[in-house]
């Protein structure tokens, strides 16, 4: 059977038990040698009827789950897989009561499993640079997310108007590549100059051309890079020197957040800009059968307890199906 290049075909070719434990083995043992996730023994022996290992190294038993974003979870990887593939190939996110419509678990988990999955679609390029150096384009901005006075309480709504509009804002931060039309972009605590230009010089090659706007953050980058401004004050765009790309990926991100997801506490904003740039920069040129085996291929490694992301320690995994009639935020 062909891997799926739909929603349709991959709930059909994930159906089958023995096939999604195959393909999930290939995925994270692609040479065919299973190693042990906790020492890393070679030397283990296959539990057909549990599909499990013994390792002989630390005496311990392991699944295809253990280091992955899904380990510890009760819910079965045709769910976690239909979730993901949802999540990566739906343009505007998918929201948790979407998935737990989709797939019978409650709302509250499926909002934890959104999550963990949005933590493996996390891209791991620290140390990669975007600008190819002389000659190449780049664009830097910053965006103000969230804080909408009217749904906010009278009181708290009364202190951000004495303390500016901005005060209840989250800071959104990013880089677009304009010629491999790849973004970078992250959750930060303010626009102080230090900040921005350590994540320009560590993000981008010395000597890329960069654009931004007048903001103060950004005025020493021309000691490392050739530097143009476009005074927003003034007008938007100066032939090339515009900051428009970056623009349209804050309009996506914000289109996601207020039309999918609703409300989105500032806690929790870098996974959801993180599943916007896992989409940006992986909708050209992919299929969405490429995007979901991207996203496959980074679950190792990554983990998000549920009293990591909530600060409690009742987790839901345990509650595979239900009715979803308590209320979960987005
Ligand atoms: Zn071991």
């Amino acid at each position: 059977m062909r891997e799926p290049l739909t929603l349709q075909q991959a709930i059909v070719y994930f159906s089958d038990p023995e096939r999604i434990f195959e393909y999930a083995k290939q995925l994270r043992w692609p040479d065919g040698k299973v190693v042990c996730p906790r020492c890393g023994s070679d030397k283990n022996s296959f539990v057909k009827t549990r599909r499990l290992w013994f390792c002989y190294g630390c005496q311990k038993q392991f699944t295809i789950k253990v280091k992955t974003i899904f380990e510890d979870s009760a819910i079965t990887l045709d769910k976690w897989m239909t979730a993901i593939w949802m999540l990566v190939n739906c343009k505007n996110g998918v929201s948790s009561y979407e998935i737990h419509r989709a797939i019978g678990v409650t709302q509250k988990t499926a909002w934890f499993m959104l999550q963990r999955i949005r933590t493996a679609l996390k891209d791991t390029f620290p140390h990669t640079k975007i600008g190819g150096g002389s000659g190449s384009t780049l664009e830097a901005d910053e965006t103000f997310v969230g804080g909408k006075l009217q749904n906010m309480h009278a009181d708290r709504r009364k202190t951000i108007e004495q303390k500016g509009p901005r005060a209840n804002k989250t800071i959104v931060f990013g880089i677009l590549d304009r010629d491999l039309r790849q973004v970078r972009a992250k959750v930060v605590p303010d626009l102080k100059r230090e900040l921005l230009q350590n994540e320009i010089l560590n993000q981008v090659k010395h000597g890329s051309t960069i654009y931004t706007d007048s903001a103060v953050g950004y005025d020493k980058l021309h000691y490392r890079f050739v530097h143009d401004v476009v005074n927003h004050t003034e007008r938007y765009v100066n032939g090339q020197v515009h900051t428009q790309g970056i623009e349209n990926f804050w309009s996506l991100l914000k289109r996601t957040l207020s039309g999918t997801y609703v409300a989105v506490e500032p806690f929790h904003l870098s996974r959801y800009v993180d599943e916007q740039v896992f989409r940006f920069n992986n909708r050209k040129d992919k299929n969405d059968g490429d995007r979901f085996r991207l996203a496959m291929s980074q679950v190792l490694g990554k983990r998000l307890t549920y009293s990591e992301l909530t600060g409690k320690s009742d987790s839901p995994h345990h509650a595979e199906t239900g009715t979803g009639t308590e209320q979960v935020p987005f």
